[in-house]
């Protein structure tokens, strides 16, 4: 097979993407909305723009004979978890995505995500199945918020009742929703979020970047005085607005990257051929160093933009700018002088 253009989703990182598949030699496409068009043809490593009404549309058969005449490989990233009905893509998205198509939904579905994390062994904080059983502070998060909008911190069983009934009333929350309400202990800790790349043709794990996000309204509280936070009764929240670099002190880079071998490992057992290219396990490091992984994306995440140009981390492999784009690229096209592709496209 021969694959000759990297397309994407235009959004999440769809630059960095383009930008990476552009220098490792391959022509580039972006499917975009039309309010994005002229942002997307700013750039002059993109070849292709292919205009969409809504990304439903990527299944659509004109879409699709679009990307299969350009020998595209599709790379997912967030956007598509976040919009695309999941089952569907895998079953009628006829053009090869580069990772594995299934695991998707792992990332989506809350039980199939804790199920992969306590498969890997991963370190995860406590859950609560009943609000009643709330004995610390906890971080209740609503089904199917996205990017962290409508998340809470309760210290008690009654508080969660109250601030339940707050969110009712303001709108926020649906009654029907209450019951699936996820409650996981509170950590207090330093978030940490490092990103990953494992290949299948070297059967390695790559750290190639870490960084935090940077939350409205919960990173914006501290900067009120004490008094004023109390008089004003915020509740935390968690929207994401941007990413910020951190590296980790290095006596934590054995944790978390046996920690991101483990997990490599449970994927390829629960959900066959196993995680492909790049990863994120989303973590909280606490007083004592002993790291907790909340969540995982089984695909590039928005945090690997800071690194277009490489991190401290990527240069340690690579002597050249390896974004976490290019590195996908890379390894299109080693699998593909190798005659490995199947290895990597699912
Ligand atoms: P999530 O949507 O699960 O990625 O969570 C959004 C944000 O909520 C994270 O970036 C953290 O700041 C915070 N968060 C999530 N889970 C926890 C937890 N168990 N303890 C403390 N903070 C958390």
């Amino acid at each position: 097979m021969l694959v000759e253009t990297i397309a994407t989703l235009g959004s999440h990182s769809a630059l960095q993407i383009l930008k990476g598949a552009k220098d490792e030699g391959f022509k580039t496409l972006v499917i975009s909305l039309k309010d994005r068009l002229k942002l997307y043809s700013r750039f002059k490593f993109i070849d292709d723009v292919v205009e969409v009404g809504s990304f439903d549309e990527l299944l659509d058969n004109k879409v699709q004979d679009i990307l299969k005449r350009h020998n595209c490989v599709f790379i997912p990233h967030g956007t598509l978890i976040s919009e695309q009905k999941l089952e569907d893509f895998e079953r009628k998205f006829e053009v090869p995505v580069f990772g594995n198509r299934w695991i998707f939904r792992w990332e989506a579905d809350r039980d199939l995500k804790q199920k992969l994390m306590a498969e890997a062994g991963l370190k995860t904080p406590r859950l609560f199945k009943f609000p009643r059983e709330i004995d610390r502070a906890v971080i209740a998060k609503l089904p199917g918020a996205a990017g962290g909008r409508g998340y809470f911190v309760a210290l008690s069983y009654e508080d969660f009742q109250a601030k339940v009934r707050e969110l009712l009333n303001k709108g926020v929350l649906k009654e029907e929703d209450v019951d699936s309400i996820s409650i996981q202990e509170y950590v207090v800790g330093v978030t940490i979020y490092p990103h990953f790349f494992y290949s299948p043709l070297t059967n390695e794990v790559e750290l190639l970047g870490v960084d935090r996000r940077y939350e409205s309204n919960v990173d914006a509280i501290a900067r009120l005085p004490a008094s004023e936070q109390l008089e004003l009764k915020l509740i935390p929240t968690y929207r994401v607005v941007g990413n910020i670099p951190i590296v980790l002190r290095e006596s934590l880079l054995i944790d978390v990257l046996e920690a991101a071998e483990r997990f490599v490992e449970a994927s390829k057992k629960l959900v066959s051929p196993g995680i492909i290219g790049p990863f994120c396990l989303e973590g909280i490091c606490d007083e004592n160093g002993e790291v907790y992984f909340f969540e995982f994306s089984a695909r590039i995440v928005a945090g690997t933009n800071l690194y277009i140009n490489g991190s401290p981390y990527s240069y340690l492999i690579y002597n050249e700018p390896m974004s976490m784009g290019r590195r996908i690229a890379r390894e299109i096209k080693l699998a593909m002088q190798a005659n490995r592709l199947d290895d990597i496209l699912t």
